[in-house]
């Protein structure tokens, strides 16, 4: 009975030393497997933050550096099989390097979903992109997903200075100290043969004139403007616009920046399909160096809220993506 009692006993020690053996041990591999979990877990971040660290710098570079494809992709309607570049090709296709395409920009832009987070990103990533002028008359454009830094502390922020060519391919005349007087000499003005209208050779000014034609539908389609950098209004020179069929002297006053010329061009279109005008610009010669003026054409539809001569010439910019985890 003693014995049976005594085995009993030694039976419930025995299993309860046990026990605590299983506890015990359970415990430490319950320790050292969720270490392993974390630091698996941290590898597995690390390679991941790696990857889109080093695939958004390749993104911004092939966004700058390329042209896209298919070619002109930005004429395009539907953008599901683009892969989006914004460089510019010259008429020699040749790419012009971390130069882009202000109208690419803006189809990117309008179409962003599609053209990044989906045909880039397959979704999985939240990105932005954003374009600052260093010259401050031309408005920064940013598009793509909202990222706040600060809640996020896995934000890639790729950087790069591209030039970009804004509206500068909507200037039709671009007239400034470089072209001289030489158009004049070469029998290039309409004032070159008539003896009254010649420009004279007065030391005091420096002759600039160019020809361009309109026709009635350029008419429809777009609006005229003549456009001054600022510091050309404060050289006091003068301009003047005629045709072939009406030949004028009027000068006008060189000191606004932006001048409206489509009733000008409606009123001398009227009974003609097209015309040969032309810009006859008179500067001092001691400011010539300060001219710059361009005669744009902008399509109808385009909105521009401030047009000013920045925006007719290549910028430098800088060019910035950034990218995080959805
Ligand atoms: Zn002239």
């Amino acid at each position: 009975m003693n014995l049976a009692l005594l085995k009993d006993s030694k039976g419930i020690l025995f299993s309860t030393e046990f026990l605590l053996t299983i506890i015990l041990f359970v415990l430490i591999i319950g320790i050292v497997a969720s270490l392993m979990v974390k630091t698996d877990e941290k590898i597995l971040n690390s390679i991941k933050t790696n990857n889109l660290e080093s695939y958004s710098s390749k993104v911004a570079d092939s966004l700058i550096s390329s042209p896209g494809s298919p070619e002109n992709w930005e004429k395009l309607s539907n953008f599901n099989n683009v892969i989006a570049g914004l460089s510019i090709q010259n008429g020699n296709k040749e790419v012009l390097l971390n130069t882009i395409s202000f109208k690419k920009i803006n189809t990117l832009k309008s179409n962003y979903n599609t053209l990044i987070s989906k045909n880039i990103f397959n979704n999985e990533i939240k990105s932005s992109i954003s374009i600052y002028p260093l010259n401050k008359e031309i408005n920064p454009i940013i598009m793509g997903d909202e990222i706040n830094n600060d809640e996020n502390f896995n934000v890639f922020v790729v950087s790069r200075m591209v030039k970009c060519d804004f509206l500068s391919e909507l200037a039709i005349l671009s007239l400034n100290n470089e072209n001289k007087n030489e158009n004049y000499l070469n029998n290039l003005c309409n004032h070159n043969t008539l003896n009254n209208l010649s420009h004279e050779n007065i030391e005091e000014y420096n002759w600039i004139c160019k020809e361009f034609k309109i026709s009635k539908k350029d008419l429809q389609y777009n609006d005229y403007y003549l456009i001054f950098d600022e510091e050309s209004t404060k050289i006091s020179g003068f301009w003047i616009l005629d045709n072939i069929k009406r030949i004028s002297n009027d000068e006008n006053n060189m000191n606004n920046v932006k001048t409206d010329l489509n009733s000008y061009f409606e009123e001398n279109l009227e009974n003609n399909s097209e015309l040969i005008f032309y810009l006859h610009c008179k500067i001092p010669t001691n400011n010539k160096n300060k001219f710059n003026c361009v005669l744009v054409a902008i399509p109808k539809e385009m909105e521009i809220d401030d047009l000013n001569f920045s925006y007719f010439t290549f910028q430098t910019c800088q060019f910035i993506l950034k990218t995080t985890y959805n």
